[in-house]
């Protein structure tokens, strides 16, 4: 297929490289200048988005997603089909969708989990809202990006699905470290702190799969002195994300509202550029009361 892929960064470059390696024809377009292995780099938005059976977006934000699409929609071949991949809010999604429509073109909302890794190795989780019939075009290319795919429901359902997600994983981290941190002052070894918990009712993933303690579980970022992984300021992204959502559906996230304001402060306070479950050194310095 002749595929038109929109930012070619963090995660959008190794997803248009696995593309490319399976044989699929890639135009790439990056405001950054930016390309990917196997990807045909071109100057304008306008040139990556003529001729294609599909163009994929992989963006930093809705503002910049709807601006994107105001601009490229009116190039798409009739019936195309526009996959975004961005994680944005569900209103730009929408947007987009109707953006699509109006111009006679299938589209897709398609957020991601599984990070830069899930990306180069051709892992991710692909969760999507849309048509059927849009999702069924599209599910040929997720399976080469990723492992699973699961059509959520209409259009927005994917980026729906991620925030949900994310907020859960945003909650879970953060009483993760605040357990290991109480373990540490109580004088709790970690190791035997991570053998009890991995295996009793307070294991997830931010504990089995990410531990935040260095040399404890898997490998994570905590044993590469918390380089991202999954920085804390893409955590705050997507903790926004799910309470901008909450407000608008007015919905009750006592816990998501609360783990959006300790990321918004740990950012602002040396956790920007570093893995989100830095989250434990921060805590480990704090005494009780204080903020982070
Ligand atoms: P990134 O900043 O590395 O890449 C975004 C790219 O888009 C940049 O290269 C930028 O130059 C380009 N861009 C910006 N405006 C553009 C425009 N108008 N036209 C073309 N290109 C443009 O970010 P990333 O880590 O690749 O994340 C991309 C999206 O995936 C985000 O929405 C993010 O929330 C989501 N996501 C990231 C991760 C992660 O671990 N990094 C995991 C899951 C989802």
């Amino acid at each position: 297929m002749k595929i038109g892929f929109f930012g070619l960064g963090n995660m959008g470059g190794p997803m248009a490289a696995n593309l490319a390696r399976a044989g699929h024809e890639i135009t790439g377009y990056d405001v950054a200048g930016t390309t990917a292995e196997g990807v045909t780099s071109v100057a304008s938005a306008k040139e990556a988005a003529s001729g294609q059976d599909v163009v994929i977006t992989m963006l930093p934000n809705g503002k910049i997603l709807r601006d994107v699409y105001d601009e490229i929609v009116a190039y798409g071949t009739k019936d195309a089909l526009f996959v975004d991949c961005s994680t944005v809010d569900v209103e730009s999604a929408q947007y987009a969708h109707a953006k699509a429509k109006a111009n006679g073109l299938a589209s897709v909302d398609a957020p991601v989990s599984g990070g830069v890794t899930g990306a180069a190795a051709g892992t991710l989780t692909f969760m999507a809202g849309g048509e059927d019939d849009a999702f069924q075009r599209a599910a040929p290319l997720f399976e080469i990006m990723g492992q699973k795919a699961v059509h959520c429901g209409t259009a927005g359902a994917g980026q729906s699905a991620k925030i949900c997600n994310n907020m859960i994983l945003g909650i879970s981290m953060i009483g993760v470290c605040e357990a290991f941190s109480l373990a540490d002052k109580l004088g709790l070894d970690r190791q035997k702190m991570f053998d009890v918990v991995s295996t009793s009712s307070g294991f997830c993933w931010s504990l089995n799969n990410y531990c935040p303690a260095p040399g404890v579980g898997p490998k994570s970022p905590a044993d590469n002195d918390y380089k991202p992984g999954f920085a804390a300021e893409l955590m705050l992204k997507d903790l926004m994300l799910s309470q901008a959502a909450a407000d608008a559906t007015n919905a009750a996230t006592p816990l998501g509202a609360a783990a959006t304001a300790f990321y918004q402060a740990f950012v602002e306070h040396g956790g920007r550029g570093k893995d989100f479950s830095a989250v434990l050194p921060r805590l480990s310095e704090m005494k009780r009361g204080d903020q982070p």
